[in-house]
């Protein structure tokens, strides 16, 4: 898999990629990374990348000729004017298939790219979105700066937007960062534990995942969209404060129902807002009620 990041700042990311999971993946070629220089794509002497936004206001925005030619240098073409809509929130992917440009032979004949814009009024950026990323064989990174970008480059050649948050960074390069190491983690080889994806924050549901490990019950439970449960190493005492006794025990089993008691009171505390899209079953909604009625 490939990244392509399009960015005015090409100095910002060395270095970011140069730590743990993400260097390795890098340097086993599992995943590669693209910086392009937005200013090698201006024509005038001054490498000029923004201009004045049309109808006033503070701010620059970065003009699309030189954007429209560095993703023609990916070989990313715009859509048909006539083909045009707006970018509808919700909804899957739909990469654009396309014949291999002089990048990269990632696949025999086709790939599939996605073209991404990093925005503050993009679709937030999700565990989900990552995992639907990670399957792709390019994925394409705009970084604005300034004010944005014009918008016609949206509308002509990007798949989506995507925000990191409801914040307002100065620049897209550490979103696009975000994307990468979030998405690049997923890509089947990097982890080490192939599985471990599944079992952290917003992973898949337990009903997905082998229930043992060469017969021996795991002591780890999907997280089915949970958040996940709070982890502890030695010593056994720290603080003033012990590690919980169930996890010195060695009994898989009970490890795997105390983490997922654990995995829903977290959820519960910190972000309720996820319980009503993860797999639950009827004993996680009976235990909910009873850690509910706890606060009361
Ligand atoms: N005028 C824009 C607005 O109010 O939505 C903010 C522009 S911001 C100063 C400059 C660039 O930072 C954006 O074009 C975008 O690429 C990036 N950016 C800012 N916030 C972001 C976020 N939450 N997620 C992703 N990218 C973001």
């Amino acid at each position: 898999m490939r990244f392509e990041i399009v960015t005015i700042f090409p100095e910002f990311f060395a270095g970011i990629f140069e730590h743990g999971i993400v260097r390795r993946a890098l340097a086993e070629g599992l995943v590669e990374v693209g910086i392009h220089d937005l200013r090698d794509f201006t024509h005038d002497r001054h490498r000029t990348v923004d201009d004045r936004p049309f109808g006033g206001g503070e701010g620059m925005v970065l003009k699309p000729e030189p954007l429209a030619e560095a993703l023609q240098s990916l070989g990313i073409q715009p859509k048909s004017t006539s083909k045009i809509s707006q970018p509808e929130g919700g909804g899957g992917f739909n990469p654009r298939i396309q014949p291999i440009g002089s990048t990269r032979a990632l696949a025999p004949e086709k790939e599939h790219t996605t073209v991404i814009l990093l925005s503050a009024q993009g679709r937030p950026f999700t565990q989900a979105i990552a995992r639907e990323l990670a399957a792709l064989d390019r994925v394409v990174l705009i970084c604005g700066r300034y004010e944005g970008v014009d918008e016609r480059i949206n509308q002509l050649y990007c798949d989506m937007e995507l925000s990191i948050g409801d914040y307002v960074l100065s620049g897209g390069e550490l979103a696009a960062a975000v994307v990468v190491d979030a998405t690049m983690r997923l890509i089947p080889g990097v982890l080490g534990n192939e599985a471990s994806g599944e079992f952290e924050s917003f992973g898949v549901a337990d009903a997905e995942i082998a229930t043992d490990i060469e017969g021996v019950p795991r002591s780890q439970h999907g997280s089915g969209g949970l958040l996940d449960y709070p982890h502890y190493t030695r010593p056994a005492e720290f603080g003033g404060l012990r590690a919980p006794e169930v996890l010195l025990n060695g009994d898989h089993l009970q490890i795997r129902r105390w983490r997922h008691e654990q995995q829903l009171r977290k959820t519960l505390a910190n972000r309720p807002d996820l319980l009503k899209d993860a797999a639950l079953s009827e004993e996680d909604r009976r235990l909910l009620d009873a850690i509910r009625e706890e606060g009361e």
